[in-house]
C-alpha cells in the first residue's frame, strides 16, 4: 500500500504539499494515520508536476525521509498540478525507482494506492516496471482516462480482492477513485487537494466514500458512485 496526493490549483511548492504539513507525505512515510494495510511507506517515493504542459518527475526507491537533496530542492519546485506518493511495496513486487508512482504516458501523471493480482492485468510494453501498479497504470493509459471508472470496475470484477485507489492529473483536470482504501478532499481558496489521508487537522477535509470517482476541474469537485459488475 501507499499513500498518495494530488494538487490542482494555483502554483505552490511541492515542499508545501509533501514535506511541510504536520502529517504530510513525509510523515506518512513513517507514521501514516489512516493506513489499513502496511505500517510504513519506506520502499520509495515519487513526485510529478506539470511544467506548463510537460510532466516532470523525480522518483526514488529509498525512503522519503532519507533524501536531503530532495528536501533542499523541493521548496523551489512549484506547480499548479502535482501528483506525489510514498510507497510500501506489496509482496514479491520489485523495489526500484521505476516502480514508484507517479507513472506517466506523457500527458497524465498517475498513482495507484492498493494491490491487484497481476494475472488479471494484460502484459504491456508501455508498463514502466513489473509491479502491479505499473501494469495497472499502463492499462488505464491504454483505455484512456475518460474511461477510468469503467476500467477500475472491470479490473475489480477480475480480482474481487483488489484495492484500486487512483489519483491522476493532466495539468488542468484531476481524477481519483476510491476502491478499498481511504481518500479525502480539501477545498482550499487556492485549489483542491486529494490525499489518501488528511495532511493536517483542518476540519474542512472531507472523506470520499468507497467506490467513487472524483473529478476535479478548476475548483469544481464532482463525485460519482462506481457500481461493480
Ligand atoms: N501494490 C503496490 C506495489 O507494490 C503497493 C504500493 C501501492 O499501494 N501503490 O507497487
Amino acid at each position: 500500500m501507499c499513500r498518495h496526493l494530488g494538487w490542482l490549483g494555483e502554483p505552490v511548492s511541492v515542499a508545501s504539499l509533501m514535506l511541510e504539513p504536520p502529517s504530510g507525505l513525509l510523515v506518512q512515510s513513517y507514521a501514516p494515520r489512516r493506513q489499513k494495510h502496511g505500517l510504513m511507506n519506506a520502499d520509495g517515493w515519487g513526485v510529478g508536476f506539470f511544467d506548463r504542459s510537460v510532466p516532470r518527475r523525480w522518483r526514488s526507491a529509498s525512503p522519503l525521509w532519507g533524501d536531503p537533496s530532495f528536501a533542499s530542492v523541493a521548496p523551489a519546485l512549484s506547480s499548479g498540478c502535482v501528483v506525489a506518493a510514498v510507497r510500501s511495496a506489496s509482496v514479491n513486487m520489485p523495489v526500484e525507482a521505476s516502480a514508484s508512482a507517479p507513472f506517466t504516458d506523457g500527458t497524465w501523471l498517475l498513482s495507484h494506492n492498493g494491490i491487484v493480482d497481476r494475472a488479471v492485468l494484460p502484459m504491456s510494453r508501455r508498463a514502466e516496471s513489473t509491479n502491479d501498479s505499473a501494469l495497472l497504470a499502463a492499462l488505464i493509459f491504454d483505455r484512456g482516462l475518460d474511461h477510468l471508472g469503467d476500467t477500475i470496475v472491470e479490473v475489480a470484477a477480475g480480482d474481487p480482492d483488489a484495492r484500486l485507489n487512483i489519483v491522476a492529473a493532466n495539468g488542468s483536470r484531476m481524477l481519483a477513485t476510491t476502491w478499498g482504501d481511504t481518500l479525502s478532499v480539501l477545498r482550499r481558496p487556492d485549489g483542491v487537494v486529494i490525499a489518501s489521508e488528511p495532511y493536517d487537522d483542518d476540519p474542512s477535509w472531507q472523506e470520499v466514500p468507497d467506490r467513487h470517482l472524483v473529478d476535479v476541474t478548476g475548483t469544481e469537485v464532482t463525485l460519482t458512485p462506481l457500481r461493480g459488475l
